[in-house]
């Protein structure tokens, strides 16, 4: 087990910023710490990085037999500083002194971030998203097992978010664990193999991305005359339900069920499809229906 938490709690006076947080992590998972604004992200980074202290619980990395954990993790918390007037080598060097880790072949790291043609010159030349490779590459200075990142595309152009992404995605192809925080449902959703949701400081759900995800098999349809269309699915084999949405019927078939399939009993009881869709399903999909389905939850308590 890399991390492992329990009842993890932080107030800050009133406020409850994380409340009893169980959670485990494994080698080589990629974890995306997913919620809104203030649901507590940062603050379960910090208490599992030792930055601010648990007003309750506990939390314990690599089983609990290491004393200097920091050592085995990288992180970057917020947007890095780095000497401006310096070369981006010269700031790993800086790194590796202060984290006393001689020995990493730096230009390989350089290498690895997409940075071996800029890294000799100095950081002020650099773009953001070289900045944000380069303190991935600082994380990386003294090959930590353990990876952190907040909001590792913040800020970044689309060619940035998608540089970052591909090498978070390569980095844990070494082997690497990464535990990053988002609020970005599409990020997580690309990068990332499991997932633990927060809401309001707790946690919401966790487990695989994919498991979270829900596959479903939706297609939204629209003809002439929707009753008539909804009497005709209803006699169709492998439907489900449906209901209207803005654009037609989204109607949920069993999974063997496929656009043709729907054409053609269509077509068969005499009902001419104007729209025939595949509804792809999207973590903002199940990530909306959880927070609903807590509410109603709340609201039946
Ligand atoms: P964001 O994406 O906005 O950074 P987050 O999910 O990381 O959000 P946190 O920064 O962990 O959320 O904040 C959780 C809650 O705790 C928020 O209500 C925030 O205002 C509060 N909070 C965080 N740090 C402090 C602090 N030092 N003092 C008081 N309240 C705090």
């Amino acid at each position: 087990m890399i991390l492992k938490t329990q009842g993890l709690s932080k107030s800050y006076g009133k406020i409850r910023a994380l409340d009893g947080l169980d959670l485990e992590i494994r080698e080589g998972e990629i974890i995306g710490i997913l919620g809104p604004n203030g649901s507590g992200k940062t603050t379960t980074l910090a208490l599992v990085l030792g930055v601010i202290f648990p007003t309750e619980g506990t939390f314990e990395w690599f089983g609990g037999n290491e004393e200097n954990f920091n050592k085995r993790l990288g992180t970057i918390l917020e947007t890095p500083n780095f000497y401006e007037y310096m070369s981006g080598m010269d700031n790993l060097k800086i790194i590796q002194q202060i984290k006393n880790k001689p020995g990493q072949d730096l230009e390989e790291l350089a290498e690895m971030v997409g940075l071996s043609d800029r890294i000799h010159t100095k950081v002020k030349t650099y773009s953001l998203g070289m900045k944000q490779r380069l303190a991935i590459a600082g994380a990386m200075v003294g090959d930590p097992d353990v990876l952190i990142f907040d909001e590792p595309t913040n800020g970044l152009d689309p060619q940035g978010i998608a540089d970052v992404r591909n090498l978070i995605i390569d980095i844990s192809k070494t082997g690497k664990t990464i535990i990053m925080a988002s609020h970005i449902l599409a990020e997580v959703e690309k990068i990332c193999t499991h997932t633990v949701i927060l809401q309001k400081g707790q946690l919401l759900t966790s487990g695989p991305v994919k498991t979270i995800l829900r596959e479903t098999n939706a297609y939204l349809l629209e003809a002439e005359d929707t009753e008539a269309l909804k009497n005709c699915l209803k006699s169709m084999e492998g439907y489900i339900d449906s209901h209207e949405e803005e654009g037609g019927l989204l109607v949920n078939f069993d999974e063997n069920i496929n656009a043709s399939h729907i054409n053609t009993h269509c077509n068969k009881k005499g009902i001419v499809l104007s729209k025939l869709f595949k509804k792809e399903s999207s973590l903002e999909d199940a990530f909306i229906e959880m927070v609903n389905n807590h509410k109603r939850d709340g609201q039946n308590q």
